[in-house]
Parts: structure tokens; sequence; C-alpha cells
């Protein structure tokens, strides 16, 4: 059950979302790909922008595997936990629990999940950048990793393969997975206030991978 004030916030984040894509009220979304399918396409798609990305440097690439957990089981990470996405760097592998993505896909939508897979991706980047040395605190980490699945979106969009209401359905999943009141910024769990963790988004949207780094 969703309370007024949440209504009114996810409301507000579509606006948001329309008027930065479309420049108005945004049409009515697509129909979700399938969820296998989508499980498939996204790191796909995601390794074809950051291979491309990648190409125009100097720096070495490899893609992180993408694996479904079902029962929480021991990573190089430590032990998996039930309701979460995580990057784990000594294997580079993107483990998530399947039944809480699944949760994600129907309750906002297919691109909620792709732009969670960019965001957990983006963490691979840092980590083969080098900018993951404990240099930063763990919310501009993760802002820098919005900011990437915003890259990746513009990437997507170019190429014909955003839908209507895909925006949004990441707008959305952002805002769900934003900190909750109270949650101090420097927490080891913190990601970021939910509207912070869209601007985020937005910047790299707009500006590209090049935006996140001048955060
Ligand atoms: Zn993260």
């Amino acid at each position: 059950m969703k309370d007024q004030m949440t209504i009114v916030i996810l409301l507000t984040v579509y606006v948001i979302f329309a008027v930065v894509a479309f420049g108005s009220a945004a049409p009515a979304p697509a129909p979700d790909m399938p969820l296998a399918k989508l499980l498939d396409y996204a790191p796909q798609d995601i390794n074809k922008f950051w291979q491309q990305t990648f190409a125009s440097s100097n720096k070495r690439y490899a893609a992180p595997l993408v694996l479904p957990y079902y029962l929480p089981y021991r990573t190089p990470c430590g032990d998996s936990l039930m309701n979460n996405a995580f990057y784990c760097p000594p294997d580079n592998i993107i483990h998530y629990d399947y039944n809480f993505i699944s949760r994600i896909y129907s309750q906002v939508g297919d691109y909620a999940v792709a732009s969670l897979i960019a965001h957990e991706w983006g963490h691979s980047v840092q980590t083969q950048l080098g900018i993951s040395k404990g240099k930063f605190f763990s919310i501009q980490m993760e802002l820098q990793a919005d900011c990437f699945a915003g890259a990746y979106t513009q990437y997507a969009r170019q190429a014909g393969e955003l839908e209507d209401g895909d925006l949004e359905k990441a707008g959305v999943g952002l805002f769900n997975a934003g900190d909750r009141i109270g949650t101090p910024w420097f927490a080891p769990q913190a990601h970021g206030k939910p509207m912070e963790r869209i601007s985020a988004f937005l910047d790299g949207y707009k500006g590209g991978v090049k935006a996140c780094f001048s955060r």
C-alpha cells in the first residue's frame, strides 16, 4: 500500500523524467520485455557500451559476469544477502537475488532492472579504473555508479532501444532504492538520498561518462 506522500513523490519523479526526456509529459509506457530476455539482453548491451567507451582509452576492460542466486551463498565478498544485488571485485561478478530482481521487474518495470544492472556494472568499471581504492566515501562511489547508469541510458536512447516510460522506470527504481530518511551520508551502506541518486543519474544521461568524473 502506498501512502499519499509516496504517490505525490513518485508522480514528481515521473514528471521530472518526462520533461528531461521528452520536453513534455511522457507517452504511455511501452510493454515490458520478458524478464528472461531482459536478463540476457541488458548485460550484453551494457557491455557493448563500455567496450566502446574503453576502446577510446588505453585502459584494459573485462566484462563482469552477471549471475543470479536463489539462496544465500558465499562469495569472495562475504555471504550474499537476500533482496540484494551487488558487485564483487575479486571475482568481477555482479551477483543478484533472482527473486529480488523479479519483484522490481513486476513492481516497477523492465528498465528499473536494466538500470540496476547498469549501476552494478558501474562498480566494475570503477574497480577496473582503479578509482575504488578507498579514495572515495561510499556515497560518492554509489552516485558515480548511478551517473554511469545514466550515461549508458543515453547510449541506449541513441541506439533507439529506450522505450516510452523507460526513463521513468529507472527513476522510480532509483527513488525506491534511495536511502531512508535518517541514514547518515557516511554510513557504509549509504547510496544517497532518492533525489541525489536521480540527479546523479540525470547528470550521466545528459553529459555522458565524462560528466561522471566531474561531479
Ligand atoms: Zn552500488
